[in-house]
């Protein structure tokens, strides 16, 4: 051992960038080209001989880079730091199947010390050792020979002149081959490891500071023009976190996990929800916002009113009870409580706390709420994130068995992983109606609940884990969301709402996103503003008597 690490190699320049080249595009490219050789369909003698001269230009990208970038002193600290980085995107990519793009750098940059600690296993530490810390080891005790300046020059110009000679030869003579498989592969790019994340950083970088302009007020003239009633409005959004509606007993699932929702009255669940994005960063802002999923841009997002300063404008106490991972700047400009904080909490442990932390004070909330002071309170739950599923529920919902007790759910079977992915429903189905149970006891008031998830879940279905996948190759897994309504019978009541109506409708209306919640919130706390769209209001089309507002498109 000592005398290893006394030894020092050599090596020079040219044989240092063709074995960094291929190290970077066969080792530390298993992801890209395990998804290549997937997706890659050999009908012919042309496609096997386009598919044979992939794997020779696979590595040419870092040969050319490095052969250009790799100068004396800085050699060394660039390789080191992107056998590291990659090593790191290889593993995530490998073992979860998520790919590398502007809004999963974005991920990474928004998220908590908690969630990365979720995410370091002893299979990634080994992986990481292995394939990105012992070369970065090797590589500093080998001495790098440099050539004259005007060799170097030569020697790198010529080698770079051929790899642009045999890339331009097999794109052209394989462009009838590659093209179609380029299209229908659009996202593979994602994968492919370095470039992958280092173009991603540069475009997330780049659209960060791009956004430095005024804050726009997007209605000016927001107002309330409530139904004439005696009681006081009271709603409640509980922001729900990576729950999927495939596990949901009330959509179908064979399961029962939705007991208690399934037995309360009054509710209405939308099935076929898509979500707005894959991921909390864009979902949670995109939910808040009028845009849309078409038209929102999670950039712009907080330099713009949302729904919570329509409630504001309108009167409304607007209060944000926070549990997750922060409200993604939808909540800056109200009252908020992060819940997670509290250390004495029975329902917190260290790093995290289980939903139910958020009921902590709810009922002193509500007492204190007095006589028409209408109030919105957000309850944005950690609901089922993963990978440590275990730790969102308390042992008593551990009903189904046996379970993935680790955050390392590749060590899991499928049948485990569900187990105890169906446990955080269970939990979650507990809570919202805790949260009803709760509202039930105020008869002064006209209180509803919403229930909508952030984004879906996958649990290893065509070995893709978590979530964060482009949207427009997102497994649907990912994108089907539960959306609940609960109406209170003072709602019903003074709202003129028909309920036999609004189940019905939920059951055949089709396409719901969470485009839709944006207009049914305005719709439901009675506030006028020109931003409000009638065709997104899920209650409106059963409303029998419609305020003046509503009858607009
Ligand atoms: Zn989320």
């Amino acid at each position: 051992m000592l005398k290893w690490l006394k030894t020092t190699f050599q090596i020079k320049t040219p044989k240092l960038m063709l074995f960094s080249a291929l190290y970077f595009g066969f080792i530390l490219n298993i992801a890209f080209l395990k998804i290549a050789i997937t997706n890659y369909h050999i009908t012919d003698i042309y496609s096997f001989f386009c598919f044979l001269f992939f794997f020779l230009v696979v590595p040419f990208p870092y040969y050319i880079i490095f052969n250009i970038v790799l100068i004396k002193k800085i050699t060394k600290p660039i390789l080191a730091l992107f056998l590291f980085l990659s090593s790191i995107t290889n593993y995530f990519m490998l073992s979860l199947g998520v790919y590398i793009n502007k809004d999963m750098i974005r991920n990474v940059m928004e998220t908590s010390v908690r969630e990365t600690t979720d995410l370091l296993t002893w299979r990634m530490f080994v992986v990481v050792l292995l394939t990105g810390i012992l070369p970065c080891l090797l590589l500093l005790k080998t001495k790098i020979v440099y050539k004259s300046f005007k060799n170097e020059l030569f020697g790198r110009s010529s080698r770079i002149f051929a790899c642009i000679v045999i890339s331009a030869f097999y794109v052209t003579f394989f462009y009838k081959e590659l093209a179609p498989f380029a299209r229908n592969n659009n996202k593979i790019d994602y994968t492919y490891n370095t470039l992958n994340y280092v173009v991603a950083t540069a475009k997330y970088i780049k659209k960060v500071n791009q956004v430095n302009h005024p804050f726009s007020i997007l209605d000016k003239s927001v107002h309330e023009t409530p139904y004439k009633d005696d009681f006081t409005d009271v709603v409640i959004f509980i922001l729900g976190e990576t729950a999927r509606s495939a596990d949901f007993e009330l959509y179908g699932y064979p399961r029962e996990t939705n007991p208690l929702l399934s037995k309360q009255n009054n509710i209405i669940a939308y099935s076929n929800v898509s979500s707005c994005g894959t991921a909390t960063s864009t979902s949670v802002p995109c939910i808040f916002s009028n845009k849309g999923r078409a038209n929102f841009n999670v950039d712009n997002a907080p330099y713009e009113e949302n729904l919570l300063d329509f409630f504001k404008k309108a009167g409304w106490k607007v209060i944000w009870r926070e549990n997750d991972e922060g409200c993604k700047k939808v909540c800056e400009r109200v009252a908020t409580e992060f819940v997670s904080n509290n250390l004495t909490s029975p329902n917190c442990f260290g790093s995290y706390c289980h939903d139910e932390v958020l009921l902590e004070g709810l009922k002193g909330i509500l007492d204190n709420v007095k006589y028409k002071e209408k109030t919105f309170i957000i309850l944005h739950t950690i609901g089922s994130h993963g990978p440590a599923y275990y730790q969102r529920y308390p042992k008593q919902f551990r009903k189904f068995t046996p379970t993935c007790d680790t955050a390392d759910i590749k060590n899991c079977s499928a049948e485990e992983l569900r187990n105890t992915y169906d446990n955080t429903i269970l939990y979650t189905d507990y809570f919202v109606s805790s949260v009803i149970d709760l509202l039930k006891e105020y008869k002064q008031f006209e209180s509803s609940v919403i229930y909508l998830s952030d984004h879906g879940e996958s649990l290893g279905e065509n070995g893709v884990y978590l979530h964060g996948v482009p949207y427009s190759i997102a497994p649907k897994e990912q994108r089907e969301v539960p959306f609940i309504i609960w109406l209170s019978d003072n709602v019903l009541q003074a709202d003129h709402l028909d309920y036999n109506c609004l189940k019905n409708f939920s059951k055949l209306q089709r396409n719901v996103s969470h485009d839709y919640f944006y207009h049914t919130m305005l719709g439901l706390s009675e506030i006028d503003t020109k931003l409000y769209k009638s065709q997104y209001d899920l209650l409106n089309k059963c409303r029998i008597k419609k305020l003046d507002f509503m009858k607009r498109n």
